[in-house]
């Protein structure tokens, strides 16, 4: 069950339904937004009297919340993800990010239109990452990828330049006026890459290190949360109602394949995910579908069937010289397949009634 207050709500109106709760031996969790606060009621509400936090029901309990001064409305849901579910909101949350090259000046992620995020898995130069810049809004791209803290499977792999990599994405937001997307990997970096960033990404090795979640939970920038790769989409949407709950109403979901026996890819592209997360979840999914292949040449196709699919934008590795590239070159698209992508893009895009906003 959720208790939905009436926008600025005083802290009065507040405590008194959780006094109410108390007294029905119930306790509730206070999710503070910036208009809004929404209490989730915990402990036992269902009409059997067994204990239940997924809002079972007991008409006598939540219609006297109703009742209550400064309560908005109660909802009696019905998913162990509550915040994140369709039944809390039921249109689809738009995620604004300021983007300076677009004629408005903001990409709307979850909107009419599939918006392209592109550029390197990794930041390994100037040269490299503003080539890459340069050509990847060239072609339409809006927000601009690269990882300056990465994960690395092995400890011998690059883990990225830090803070210098951050810098240069900076320097490539600067002259480009792209938004910039990069990964986060420690609650005690998340200030850090707030400075640079205008979008965090929770990496699928981090989908359920909850400690980051509620730090980027804490903060004003939209995060994409990658779906662990051994994630069910239960999991997945829990992950997200950690941000959530903590006040962060902008997160976007990432499908980026998942582990199965199938060992021709690097992972199995859930492209059935994109619509299913749509009707459990009010919130925008993206699809990433070089983390997704592993392989080059299955990025491009990969990409067309997720719009098919209703995905609200997609996230491409892009290396002028993937060959030479210190991380995830195999599944790098060049620049010319980026280029011959793109209009095969907003073929389909406009085929499903959505277009690609490039400038
Ligand atoms: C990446 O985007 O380069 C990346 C490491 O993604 P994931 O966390 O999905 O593997
Ligand atoms: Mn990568």
């Amino acid at each position: 069950m959720i208790v939905v207050m009436q926008a600025h709500s005083n802290d009065e109106t507040i405590e008194h339904v959780l006094t109410f709760l108390k007294g029905h031996g119930l306790s509730g969790h206070l999710s503070q937004g910036v208009e809004r606060t929404v209490i989730g009621v915990l402990g036992a509400v269902g009409p059997s009297g067994t204990h239940s936090t997924a809002g079972g029901l007991n008409p006598s309990i939540s219609e006297a919340l109703e009742g209550l001064p400064g309560v908005e409305q109660v909802l009696i849901v019905s998913k162990p993800f509550k915040l994140a579910s369709r039944e809390f909101h039921p249109t689809n949350t738009i995620v604004e990010v300021p983007v300076s090259c677009m004629s408005d000046g903001v990409a709307r992620i979850g909107g009419s239109a599939v918006i392209m995020m592109a550029g390197p898995c990794t930041v390994e130069s100037e040269k490299q990452l503003m080539t890459t810049a340069e050509a990847v809004r060239k072609e339409g791209a809006v927000i601009l990828r690269g990882g300056a803290f990465k994960p690395s499977t092995s400890p011998y792999g690059f883990r990225g330049m830090g803070e210098d990599g951050l810098k240069l994405l900076a320097k490539a937001r600067d002259a480009f006026g792209m938004a910039i997307i990069t990964e986060v990997m420690t609650p005690t970096d998340v200030d850090m890459v707030c400075e640079y960033a205008d979008i965090l990404q929770v990496g699928t090795r981090n989908m359920q290190n909850y400690f980051l979640l509620d730090e980027v939970g804490r903060v004003d920038k939209p995060v994409v949360l990658k779906r662990g790769m051994s994630a069910t989409i239960e999991e997945w949407l829990l992950a997200a109602e950690y941000i959530l709950a903590q006040g962060n109403p902008n997160v976007i979901l990432c499908e980026r394949g998942i582990r199965t026996f199938e060992k021709m890819t690097r992972n199995t592209m859930d492209i059935s995910a994109i619509p299913l997360v749509k009707k459990l979840s009010h919130l925008p999914i993206i699809s990433d579908p070089s983390q997704g292949t592993g392989h080059r040449d299955l990025v491009s196709a990969m990409s067309l069937a997720s719009v098919a699919a209703g995905t609200d934008g997609l996230l491409i590795e892009v290396h002028p010289n993937p060959d030479e590239a210190l991380k995830d070159g195999a599944q790098s698209l060049t620049i010319p397949q980026f280029r011959s992508l793109m209009p095969q893009v907003n073929a389909v895009a406009r085929a499903i009634g959505r277009d690609v906003i490039t400038d």
